[in-house]
């Protein structure tokens, strides 16, 4: 069996602890790997070595950091098949789904070459008499990013892009469930030209993250998962006085007005409701069609689509619509879900538990589900699924639909189905929401704006890639200097006002 390693100093390291966890083929539901779960010493090892190497490379003008982007971009876009077909193989989903993984991190380098722009400061000449003031962007020292398994090549690009052409070493604990696409990443990098040490992989669990935690050197901690873990680590990232943002979980809802194109919204919802399995944080799992007569149709219109779904491995090419979920785990999971909607009350229009696939019994598919008259105190309703479960609440009026997402306490993303510019203005303005779509299902931002959601879905202040990444992995220093011109006057005991 393949055994991983890890990636530290510009080499692929075996791991030392004794302790492995397996990787699956969560289409054949076979341990296709194991990868090294690192203890606190291997872990506090990376970050030394992060911590020697990182003075070098921020010395590295930014113009010559940002080439090192360029040339990953292309090295990314020569290994795109590659890297598509590894991320399938461990996570499940299909090519073209990985492939737009690895795209949308892609586009982060691509912003991140603006890198000289982004920080070149502000300059005041002559902020008093004979006094420039100026504000530069340092790096950090060495950050640390903690990722999730369902986009194992975007989301450490969303992290490790900004924090290196900043000028900071960044240490990757990656999903130990989808470990290979993160190593390849960081090979990558350095093939691109990044010194050795300044990204490095160290995979693990909990042990691993701690040891990032509680390591002084370590200058800031960003972290997409789960909110309880998400709530962990930012709480204690924040005690021991590092800079943290954490991104947590979701439960996006769809708003169907009566005036919505009724058959644009079910197609919409498909994609987002069952693309990649229900496996992504921007995944609609809540449809709020207003009105009676729109829910009876939209639901009418939706079970054909949900019951032609194509469910199958990745190999089978462009004619699947979604894979398996991640493990064994995670489908017992959204399975008990699903008997709790039952139990509690909720209608199964299109029932998926009993799906099987000739040949890949073992995997870990999961059949379409759509619920129907769904209430806001069902389990279906307030935890997250993370499956190919789409429920429906209904709303008599747009005033009840907006309330209902504005008090759930997820807020990552939502959208709105509607023909008319008045509801879609009221409600971008009002919805507590941190991502929102206009007839747009699955709103994620572009590289260039910045991704981020509110309420539970969020710890921290700044959002993922955008602007907000250089704030993040920099700080502010401001300069005053006065350069003395002829006799000095002496001391100034006061502090100094302009007239
Ligand atoms: P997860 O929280 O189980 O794991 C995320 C990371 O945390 C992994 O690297 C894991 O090794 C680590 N981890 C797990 N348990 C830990 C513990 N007890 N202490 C310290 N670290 C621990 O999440 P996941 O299952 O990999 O990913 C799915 C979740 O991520 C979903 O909730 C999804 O909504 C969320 N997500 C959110 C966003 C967002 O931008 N808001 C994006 C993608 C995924």
């Amino acid at each position: 069996m393949q055994e991983l390693t890890h990636f530290i100093n510009g080499e692929h390291v075996k791991g030392t602890s004794g302790r492995f966890a397996d990787v699956f083929n969560p289409a054949t539901g076979e341990v296709q790997a194991r990868v090294p779960l690192a203890s606190k010493e291997e872990m506090d090892a990376a970050i030394a070595i992060a911590k020697a190497a990182q003075p070098a490379w921020e010395a590295v003008n930014p113009q010559r950091r940002a080439r090192v982007m360029m040339k990953y971009v292309t090295l990314l876009n020569r290994d795109m098949d590659k890297l598509a077909e590894a991320l399938s193989r461990e996570h499940g989903k299909t090519i073209p789904d990985a492939k737009g993984d690895v795209q949308r991190g892609l586009e982060v380098v691509e912003y991140c070459i603006g890198a000289p722009q982004m920080l070149k400061g502000d300059f005041t000449d002559s902020a008093g008499p004979g006094i420039d003031m100026y504000s530069m962007r340092q790096a950090l020292g060495v950050s640390a990013g903690i990722t999730p398994f369902n986009f194992p090549a975007m989301i450490p690009m969303w992290m490790f892009a900004p924090a290196i052409v900043c000028g900071n070493a960044f240490i990757l604990k990656s999903s130990e469930r989808a470990p290979s696409v993160p190593l390849m990443l960081a090979e990558l990098l350095e093939e691109a030209g990044l010194p050795k040490g300044i990204i490095q992989v160290v995979n693990g669990d909990k042990e691993a993250v701690d040891a990032i935690l509680y390591n002084d050197t370590v200058q800031s901690v960003g972290f997409v998962g789960s909110t309880p873990i998400a709530e962990y680590i930012y709480g204690t990232g924040c005690s021991q006085g590092k800079r943290v943002q954490c991104f947590g979980g979701a439960k996006n809802h769809m708003i169907i007005m009566p005036d919505a194109d009724l058959d644009q919204a079910a197609d919409a919802l498909i994609g987002a409701g069952y693309g990649a399995a229900g496996e992504r944080c921007m995944a609609i799992s809540v449809a709020v069609p207003v009105g009676k007569e729109t829910a009876d149709k939209l639901i009418e219109k939706l079970i054909p689509r949900i019951e032609s779904l194509k469910v199958g491995p990745y190999t089978s090419g462009n004619d699947v619509d979604y894979g398996p979920v991640i493990t064994s785990a995670a489908k017992e999971n959204i399975l008990r879900l699903v008997e709790t909607g039952i139990d509690q009350g909720a209608t199964l229009v299109v029932d998926g538990r009993d799906f099987s696939l000739q040949g890949y019994e073992e995997g870990f598919f999961v059949g379409p589900h759509l619920f129907d008259n769904v209430t806001p105190d069902m389990d279906i309703y307030t935890k997250e699924i993370f499956g190919p479960v789409l429920t429906t609440v209904r709303a008599e009026t747009y005033e009840e639909a907006i309330q209902l997402a504005m008090d759930h306490e997820y807020g990552n993303g939502i959208a709105i189905y509607t023909r008319d510019g008045d509801t879609a203005r009221n409600f971008a303005n009002r919805i507590n929401v941190g991502m929102v779509g206009i007839n747009v299902p699955i709103p994620v931002p572009l590289a260039y704006h910045t991704f981020g959601g509110w309420k539970k879905s969020v710890f921290g202040d700044l959002n993922q890639h955008g602007p907000d990444a250089f704030k993040f992995y920099t700080r502010t220093k401001t300069v005053t200097a006065r350069w003395p011109s002829g006799i000095k006057e002496g001391g100034e005991f006061s502090i100094p006002v302009m007239e």
